[in-house]
């Protein structure tokens, strides 16, 4: 089995051509960590076709904003200024398929993990951004799952929990160990399921990475019998087709120029 995983495609559609063309005969399934529009000029396209590909996809706070306004007003000038364009801009039936995203973590249990937006405890805003927030996720009773994928930070990200026997001659003396790993494109990385440990896994942002790489970023999930690799990847895109569809869709100046800089 081998899954596309997307999170934050933000209404970038020439960046998600450009990861679909790059990926071709390489992925059985589509998975999608939410946030399809926002930001970008083109979301009936981006919904179109998650819509038509993807067999699991979760909403992100920005999918959750163009359906209701008490969301949207917590964004920032820009942001909200992009969903009320949005808003105005989705097809009836595009509008209806967001709405029908429910916000909860959907567990995939053949493969013992969790696919969410932003964490498992609060899965559309909350930011996975460091040790600390992990760590407490983890105690959570609601994620069991040895491995979970979430979005939202826009950032390519490994966090990983070992509970390692700190004496040799004592089983019972373990403690836990949290690692964030910095993902590199191009390098597998072999999440071994047959260890006692827990992964989070981020495929970082199609459609706006914020990690000075202006490269659309995203991931394969490839289970092989025993072996499941996570492939993290980048490729590039017309970003000057997208930054001319922003401009005369007259979304704001900064949303245009971010993307040439990836933050
Ligand atoms: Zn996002």
């Amino acid at each position: 089995m081998r899954i596309l995983v997307l999170s934050d495609i933000h209404a970038n559609f020439a960046a998600l051509e450009a990861v679909i063309a790059h990926t071709r005969d390489r992925w059985d399934e589509l998975w999608c960590l939410g946030d399809i529009v926002g930001y970008g000029p083109r979301p009936n396209e981006c919904v179109d076709l998650i819509r038509a590909e993807a067999s699991l996809c979760v909403p992100g706070n920005h999918d959750r904003a163009v359906l209701d306004n008490n969301t949207s007003r917590q964004f920032n000038d820009m942001a909200r200024e992009a969903i009320d364009w949005t808003r105005a801009e989705l097809t009836t039936g595009n509008s209806a398929y967001l709405e029908s995203l429910l916000p909860e973590p959907v567990p995939v249990d053949s493969l013992d993990l969790l696919a969410t937006h932003a964490s498992p405890r609060d899965p559309v805003f909350e930011y996975m951004d460091g040790i600390d927030t992990a760590l407490a996720n983890w105690r959570r009773p609601e994620f069991a799952a040895k491995f979970c994928l979430v979005g939202h930070t826009h950032l390519p990200d490994i966090f990983r929990l070992r509970v390692a026997q700190v004496d040799p001659d004592d089983a019972d003396r373990r403690e836990a160990r949290v690692e964030r790993m910095r993902a590199r494109p191009g390098t597998p990385v072999n999440l071994q399921p047959e260890l006692n440990h827990r992964v989070i896994l981020n495929p970082g942002s199609v459609g706006q990475p914020r990690d000075k790489n202006k490269r659309a970023s995203f991931a394969l999930l490839v289970q092989d019998g025993p072996e499941l690799i996570w492939h993290y990847e980048r490729t590039d895109y017309p970003i000057e087709l997208t930054q001319t569809q922003m401009q005369q869709a007259g979304l704001p100046r900064i949303l245009i120029d971010r993307l040439s800089y990836g933050w």
